[in-house]
């Protein structure tokens, strides 16, 4: 049952051009409402004793008309006729009721500030991206927490959604003279807005955004395309907001052993998730198959998404992929992510830079060739006055100490090793190349685990409870 004893609000969209409003107040408060109504080419009285600043200098410009009165009723009375709406925005709630009640008897819809009870009509918390508008409301009960929704919904529309409406009102005509029939016209933008055409027409890119809608009305597109995304390092929260958003939009997704699970969860319910890491007594799939599987997935038509641990072009072999992408003419999207060794030294409080010791940073890799040996700029690496960041280094932890310890690194130089970095479980050991691959081995640390060599491991500082 509904109560009866809350006010049932009905959201509409008003046009206000040149629609004469009242606003009473000369404050702030009623500041805050002139400036949204004049952004909304609304007329707009102000009846007020004194003007605020930002007011006097709508006044003085003629950009609003100033009653120069207090609010009693006889000048609400001689002003309220020709106007079409009301705001009561003094910082007196026992004013605002006044307004609100004279308001409310000569029929002219009135919005006390704050104040739903004697109000007709109030404003939303608003999403503003070009034509679209989002209304958010808690009919007055929580504005805080319409605040807060309005952020949360804020941060899920993707960027030039905007532009992506001016398009498709542009197209509006067209597509309705191409398709008359209308679930087909339907089926025609729906197409079209999980594909490339929207993302092309979200980034302005008009004339590429109509040939993909030509192509939909001809019915002739089985064309995929392919997104390489960075997923972070295992923390969902530091999935970039591109890389949710394809998540959500995936037809499958190819994902490997270094994607934490909780990553996983967010992909949409119903993308096919399709493992091509290593399986137990297998190898990993070979890098061309994956390649493979890339362009037979997309030339299906599929969106496919090959989500990887932190970023494709960080030791994720996202070079190749793209290149093998690019040989078969498939379309597709880079997205960054959030590296291991960004992701691990943030959650271990390990600056990767610092001016009194590391002018440099340095990512290499530890993984060792097929015979076993570590071709490595071993010179470089053994410096002072820089940070070497070592991934895929586990098992070779020991040589590589050691190796830096022969180029001339001194056997207390501090290193650390951080295990699965940003997780719910990570592990953070600090040592020196001396005792760092003890320390590791008499733990169990396993992959993924990040090495980090240098002085900085010095000025790791962890956030008091
Ligand atoms: N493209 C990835 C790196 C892939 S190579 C990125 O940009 O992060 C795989 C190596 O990355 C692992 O062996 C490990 O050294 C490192 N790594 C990835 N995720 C990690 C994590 N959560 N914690 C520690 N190291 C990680």
């Amino acid at each position: 049952m509904t109560d009866t004893s809350e006010p049932a609000w009905f959201p509409i969209a008003l046009r206000l051009d040149d629609v004469r409003v009242l606003v009473v107040g000369g404050g702030m408060i009623a500041a805050n409402k002139v400036r949204l109504l004049l952004a909304h080419r609304a007329k707009v009285d102000v009846i007020a004793t004194r003007l605020d600043d930002e007011m006097r200098r709508w006044e003085e410009d003629g950009t609003i008309t100033h009653i120069a009165t207090t609010a009693d009723e006889s000048a609400l009375r001689a002003a309220l006729p020709g106007c079409r709406l009301v705001y009561a925005a003094t910082d007196d709630r026992e004013t605002n009721r006044a307004v609100a009640a004279i308001a409310r008897e000569m029929n002219i819809p009135v919005c006390a500030v704050d104040d739903p009870q004697p109000s007709t009509f109030i404003t939303p918390a608003q999403i503003h991206r070009g034509l679209v508008r989002i209304a958010i409301s808690t009919g007055g009960a929580a504005p805080v927490l319409a605040r807060r929704l309005r952020e949360q919904v804020e941060s899920s529309i993707p960027e030039g959604t905007g532009e992506l409406a001016i398009f498709m009102q542009q197209q509006r005509e067209y597509v309705g003279q191409a398709c008359p029939d209308i679930s087909r016209r339907r089926r025609v933008w729906e197409t079209f807005l999980d594909g490339a055409g929207a993302q092309a027409a979200r980034q302005n890119e008009t004339a590429r955004a109509r040939a993909i809608l030509d192509d939909i009305i001809a019915g002739t597109t089985t064309r995929g395309e392919v997104w390489l995304v960075g997923a972070g390092p295992g923390d969902p929260d530091l999935l970039t907001l591109r890389a949710l958003h394809m998540m959500q939009n995936a037809d499958s997704v190819l994902y490997d052993q270094l994607l934490s699970p909780a990553l996983l969860d967010r992909v949409r319910r119903d993308a096919e998730l399709v493992f091509v890491g290593k399986r137990r007594n297998r190898h990993t799939m070979p890098q061309e198959e994956i390649n493979a599987e890339l362009v037979r997935r997309a030339q299906a038509g599929q969106r496919v998404l090959r989500l990887k641990g932190g970023d494709p072009f960080v030791f994720g072999r996202g070079g190749e992929e793209i290149e093998a992408l690019l040989e078969s003419a498939i379309p597709f999207q880079v997205v960054p992510g959030i590296t291991a060794a960004n992701g691990c030294a943030a959650y271990a409080g390990i600056p990767l830079t610092h001016r009194d010791c590391a002018q440099a940073c340095m990512f290499v890799t530890g993984h060792a060739r097929a015979d076993g040996t570590l071709h490595l700029p071993w010179d470089s690496m053994a410096r002072p006055g820089q940070t070497v960041v070592i991934y895929m280094g586990v098992s070779a932890l020991p040589a590589l100490c050691a190796r830096l310890e022969e180029h001339g690194l001194p056997a207390d130089w501090p290193a650390a090793i951080v295990e699965r970095g940003t997780r719910a479980d990570q592990r953070v050991l600090t040592g020196t190349l001396a005792s760092l691959p003890l320390q590791a081995a008499s733990a169990g640390v396993g992959s993924p685990a990040l090495i980090i060599v240098g002085e900085v491991v010095r000025h790791r500082v962890i956030s008091p409870a």
